[in-house]
């Protein structure tokens, strides 16, 4: 069994989101007023990740989050004709970023300026697991996009990342915001709306991305993960109040709790059968919003 366990791991907890936009690109709010956003919204770290560009927030605010290097990038075609786009992070220096690189290339670039790239959306993107399997040496993918969600209702993108880990792929999920900071009527804001929460040693660039390469987070954009425990044949979750917890594994394993009508959930026990090839837990609040942790591995 193989399973990076933030919950039990030493450090503090770190909120941060990794894919935001600025009037450097199509964000509605320049970057120093969606770096105080962040700051107001108590984050501790924010990647701006305009496309096809590094954006500098020139003047941090006080107290501001942590501030990654980052940007996202239109990669080439997927199986249905349709651009990926990659998002890199935790970048170095602020360095001129590839036009239209192809997928591998996109990637190898994140990791050679010393960061780390993320399918961003997949369901948005309409790509399919042919076109996943073709990102080698990713973090992982987006499982959860507040812009996509409020524009489309295609923010969420857990059955690829299923696919994906189904098919023996070790793949972090992320929940990010993608924020343009429009709003209009029936589309709230979608600044400040979703996180991972990474247990790092300090609140440094090199810690967070340390535990981010580990898997040392979990995924949200309302309920909170206490704990996720393998005690013998069982996996043990403990969440915030929510409706619903899940333990999702590959096609017809894992198993749902689903809290009476009018109650709430707080834990749940899963017996594991033994045939989980990997097994990650997933919870619903009241207002509908999830959290998801990273899988816990089974099998070398
Ligand atoms: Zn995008
Ligand atoms: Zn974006």
């Amino acid at each position: 069994m193989r399973f990076a366990d933030p919950f039990a791991a030493p450090g503090k907890w770190y909120k941060g989101n990794l894919h935001t936009h600025t009037t450097e690109s199509d964000g509605a709010l320049d970057p120093a007023e969606v770096v105080r956003r962040y700051r107001d919204a108590q984050y501790d770290f924010l990647a701006l990740t305009d496309h096809g560009r590094v954006t500098v927030a020139a003047d941090p605010s006080e107290g501001a989050p942590l501030l990654l290097l980052g940007t996202e990038m239109d990669g080439d075609s997927s199986e249905l004709g349709e651009r990926y786009h990659i998002l890199a992070f935790g970048l170095s220096e602020a360095c001129q970023v590839p036009d239209r690189p192809k997928v591998a290339e996109a990637i190898a670039w994140a990791k050679q300026h010393g960061g780390e790239a993320v399918v961003a959306h997949p369901y948005w993107s309409g790509l399919a697991l042919p076109d996943l399997l073709r990102c080698e040496g990713n973090s992982g993918i987006e499982i959860f996009n507040t812009g996509c969600h409020y524009e489309l209702a295609k923010g969420y993108s857990t059955v690829h990342w299923d696919d994906l880990l189904g098919s023996g792929h070790r793949a972090w999920g992320f929940a990010v915001d993608d924020s343009h900071h429009g709003v209009r009527e029936h589309r709230p804001t979608d600044t400040a709306r979703a996180w991972i929460m990474v247990k790092a040693s300090a609140l440094t660039q090199d810690a967070i991305m340390e535990s981010i390469r580990s898997g040392l987070f979990y995924s949200s954009w309302g309920p909170t993960i206490h704990e996720m425990a393998v005690t013998g044949a069982e996996v043990r979750a403990v969440t915030s109040p929510v409706k619903e917890i899940n333990f999702i594994a590959q096609r017809w394993a894992g198993g749902s709790f689903t809290a009476p009508e009018g109650e709430t959930l707080t834990s749940a026990v899963f017996p594991l059968r033994g045939h989980e090839n990997y097994l990650r837990v997933e919870c619903r609040d009241a207002e509908g919003r999830w959290a998801f942790s990273n899988p816990i591995f089974f099998g070398d």
